[in-house]
């Protein structure tokens, strides 16, 4: 399929006015500005549009919109936690399949193609069918109650993506934190990972009440415990939820952490030496009332910093926007240019998943997952689209286009 559009957007440094896009399967085939239909190919002309790779958001829960305007921030994280496990026994795998649906859905129209979704249940997925984005299903384990077998977990979810094959979707492994997932659950899922080659990620660093409980001290997060939980990992020598990670050795290569708003300068060459992700969430930060994002101290070492939209639970990105996400980051971070906060929603999180070359472009060989912005093909087109609140018209995943209704 030929796709003819004002402009195109390959990549940020290469830009074609007209843009035209040229795709086979799954896989971009040709990207430039004079490409004519070859004998007998179907030809998609979008004028006054602009092709832009689709945005790649790395934490996520889409399964839990259900939960949007039901809970409030609390005094601390321990308080919203409760909340949450109030709510979990009304969330049926019917009522998370439903959310997912609709929550793809509105991912995909306001511009985003891939989405890394952490999913606590898995039997969820039982029934699923399909989602509107690519996904990353993030099997979440915890192991504070009873023991799991990951490995177990995991085929049982490889053999069901075998059998929808015609869906975009790709597995990850999630331990869900460390004040629920013991050390040796974490190093089981990094190994399993670091064979499988399958993405990494954890909740880490989240609040100041997660620093209190992996460094030995009375934390709210006990009264959440069972009281006999006895984890001899606990220790003043951590100082930190990262020092935790690199003390028992919890962390395979290029984990994508999420979160990651406590963290000291002695954090950092770890983080570097493991070629780790932070997922940032500003929505959600702003939503909880936290103290800055530690942006600056990251940026010293070159700590890659992506942007995602935790989840409507405690956010108030209902329709999974990350352009909204980029604007609130921005509005703390002024500093930031248009192409590093464009990198951070596609080029980065595609490193992050080790897709470089699949992801976050449209260049040859690349994934056909695009938008269609109605925006004028002149001027500076990242900033026009991160600024845009308009639906995107057209967006295609895996060389599937879908055309987005609008009145
Ligand atoms: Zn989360």
């Amino acid at each position: 399929m030929l796709v003819q559009a004002d402009a195109l957007i390959e990549s940020t440094d290469r830009i074609h006015r007209p843009g035209h896009l040229r795709f086979s399967d799954q896989l971009i085939t040709e990207a430039g500005s004079s490409l004519k239909p070859s004998p007998g190919e179907e030809v998609l002309k979008l004028s006054g549009m602009v092709l832009a790779p689709g945005f790649i958001n790395l934490h996520a829960h889409l399964d839990l919109a259900g939960l949007r305007k039901r809970l409030q921030p609390g005094k601390d994280f321990s308080d919203w936690l409760r909340q949450v496990i109030s709510c979990l026994p009304e969330l049926t795998p019917e009522k998370r399949r439903q959310s997912i649906v609709e929550s793809s859905t509105h991912a995909l129209q306001t511009g985003t193609t891939s989405v890394l979704s952490i999913l606590s249940d898995s039997s969820t997925l039982a029934g699923l069918t399909s989602t509107a984005t690519r996904t990353w299903w993030g099997l979440e384990f915890m192991d504070f109650a009873e023991s799991v077998n990951p490995a177990e977990v995991l085929d049982r979810a490889k053999a069901w993506l075998i059998r929808h094959p015609a869906s975009f979707w790709h597995l990850a492994l999630s331990p869900h934190s460390p004040y629920t997932a013991s050390p040796e659950l974490y190093r089981s899922l990094r190994d399993l990972s670091t064979h499988q080659q399958l993405p990494f990620t954890t909740h880490l660093a989240e609040s100041p009440v997660e620093t209190l409980f992996l460094t030995g001290e009375s934390s709210p997060l006990h009264s959440l415990l069972p009281k006999e939980l006895s984890r001899k990992d606990l220790a003043g020598t951590n100082r930190s939820a990262m020092g935790w990670c690199r003390t028992n050795g919890t962390l395979p290569h290029f984990p994508i952490l999420a979160h990651g708003n406590e963290v000291t300068e002695a954090d950092l060459g770890y983080l570097v030496e493991r070629k780790a992700t932070i997922v940032h969430c500003p929505l959600a930060h702003r939503w909880f009332g936290r103290a800055p994002f530690p942006f600056p101290l990251y940026q010293t070492q070159g700590v890659p910093i992506c942007l995602g939209t935790d989840s409507p639970a405690g956010s108030s990105n209902f329709h999974f926007d990350l352009r909204a996400e980029v604007r609130e980051f921005r509005s703390h971070h002024p500093q930031v240019t248009t192409q590093e906060a464009w990198a951070m929603i596609t080029t980065e999180p595609a490193k992050a998943l080790q897709r470089p070359c699949q992801l976050g472009c449209l260049t040859r060989g690349a994934w056909a997952d695009w938008v269609a912005w109605r925006i004028p093909a002149t001027g500076d087109l990242l900033k026009t689209i991160l600024e845009d609140r308009q639906n995107a018209e057209w967006t295609c995943v895996g060389g599937v286009p879908t055309r987005h209704e609008t009145l």
